[in-house]
């Protein structure tokens, strides 16, 4: 039984488990580093730990820190968030081995997942239709250009391990091809300490759709709908909306479909998101995210699911909520990433609120933003009806969002979402090209 619940992490992604903990009555443990001391889930959580100095190496990357801050604040469960040690398989291992409940899947279903050639593997495997490209890892440069040659260019070089886009690169001609192999291979070593590569097709223009899953332990898995993230700077969102407007019942439901199978297959529990690219009506099994995602609130928002305390129930060994059947798409939702540009102290800060809008933010007036981590500052989340109302709505939202002191790129969000080519929907992951293009 969880009654004391450590995050492991920092930010909205820690606000928000938080949150979540007090509505189920668990007691909260912040963790933070030496840059953090003033950070608001440090405020708010019933107990607040320091692990460490201001480089996520040393602090929400400290396994051995976080840890001990478990057991010495005698809590009973880690919640790992996003980025940091969430898909981290090791981490989950040492968590249970300290008898501590890991609130995300089994350490062995991040393995196969983690991994986006095991993934894929395991997609195929399953019968999830997969995006085209050669089988398995790069081991030989001299072959593999042969092999691209046969199958035809543009083709897209990935980390295995990779996140977040790096270590991806885009060759367009064969004669690159070599070259780009072993930056690609250096780039995901130094990021990832594992410079292992594959070679895709590249899709050119393909939307990004993922689904939202979830499994309990009892072996139930459900599908939560899709999410349409096509709105991309650098292989990274910026925007995301559901349903995406290329996605119609059916496709969705074999692609619902498609996905438990897989999941049931590796015995998955917990949330989890399949990402898929979609071109000309098909969808192609991308990567698995074997963690909660920062735009889980978009999903939350049509189906009236929390998502975090379906986790905590889940590891907590009691059975979903919800029922595939019960799951309803109520609309249409849509979140906006707020980045800040450089960092800076909040002089004022006065969030929007309203009928179906949501904030999921760390900021307050006075808070100074640290430049150590990610720069994402909030996520302003909307519903409505329709896709149109949405984006009038979000529009008139984001209109209402005070905050001085810290430079955003709020204003650019604003006009992107209010173009023509925006507007129409059913695009793919270049648009951003097309939208600055039409701003002008
Ligand atoms: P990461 O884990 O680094 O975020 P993903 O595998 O999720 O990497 O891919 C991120 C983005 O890169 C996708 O949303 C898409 O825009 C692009 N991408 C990845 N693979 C392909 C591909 N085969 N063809 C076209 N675009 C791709």
């Amino acid at each position: 039984m969880i009654r004391s619940l450590l995050v492991a992490n920092r930010g909205e992604i820690a606000v928000r488990i938080i949150r979540a903990c007090k509505e189920l009555g668990i007691r909260t443990v912040a963790v933070y580093s030496e840059a953090d001391r003033q950070a608001l889930h440090v405020k708010m959580a019933d107990q607040a730990i320091c692990i460490g100095p201001p480089p996520s190496k040393d602090s929400y990357l400290n396994i051995s820190n976080i840890i001990s801050a478990a057991l010495h604040a005698r809590a009973d469960a880690i919640h790992p968030g996003v980025g940091f040690l969430s898909e981290n398989a090791e981490f989950a291992r040492q968590v249970q081995l300290a008898g501590l409940v890991w609130v995300g899947p089994d350490p062995q279903a991040i393995e196969m997942l983690g991994d986006k050639v095991s993934a894929k593997a395991n997609a195929k495997k399953y019968g999830v239709p997969c995006t085209p490209g050669l089988e398995g890892a790069v081991t030989n440069i001299e072959k593999t250009v042969e092999a691209v040659r046969d199958m035809g260019l543009p083709v897209i070089i990935k980390a295995s391990a990779g996140g977040g886009g790096k270590g991806m690169r885009v060759v367009r001609k064969v004669e690159d091809l070599a070259d780009n192999i072993r930056i690609a291979s250096s780039e995901a070593e130094k990021s990832f300490g594992d410079g292992t590569v594959f070679i895709e097709k590249y899709l050119e223009n393909a939307a990004h759709v993922e689904l939202q899953m979830i499994g309990d332990k009892q072996g139930n898995v459900i599908y939560l709908g899709e999410r349409d993230c096509s709105v991309q700077r650098n292989h990274q969102k910026l925007v995301e909306e559901s349903p995406s407007p290329l996605v119609t019942p059916e496709i969705r439901r074999r692609m619902g479909e498609d996905a438990v199978r897989l999941f049931k297959g590796i015995g998955y529990f917990g949330a989890g998101t399949i990402e898929f690219l979609f071109k000309d009506g098909q969808y192609y099994f991308m990567e698995v995210n074997s963690r909660i995602q920062v735009e889980h609130p978009v999903t939350e928002m049509i189906t009236n699911v929390d998502l975090i305390k379906e986790m905590i129930r889940v590891a907590n060994g009691e059975p979903l909520s919800v029922k595939q059947e019960d799951i309803r798409f109520d609309g249409y939702a849509m979140e906006i990433r707020i980045n800040a540009t450089a960092p800076g102290t909040v002089k004022y800060y006065l969030p929007p609120s309203g009928f179906k809008v949501r904030v999921d933010s760390f900021l307050y007036t006075g808070y100074k933003v640290p430049p150590t981590y990610d720069s994402m500052v909030a996520k302003v989340i909307i519903g409505a009806p329709t896709r149109a109302e949405g984006i009038n709505k979000m529009l008139s939202v984001l209109s209402e969002f005070e905050l001085d002191g810290v430079p955003t790129n709020l204003e650019s969000q604003k006009k992107i979402i209010n173009t023509s080519i925006f507007r129409k929907g059913g695009f793919g992951t270049n648009v951003l090209d097309a939208i600055m293009k039409e701003i002008g």
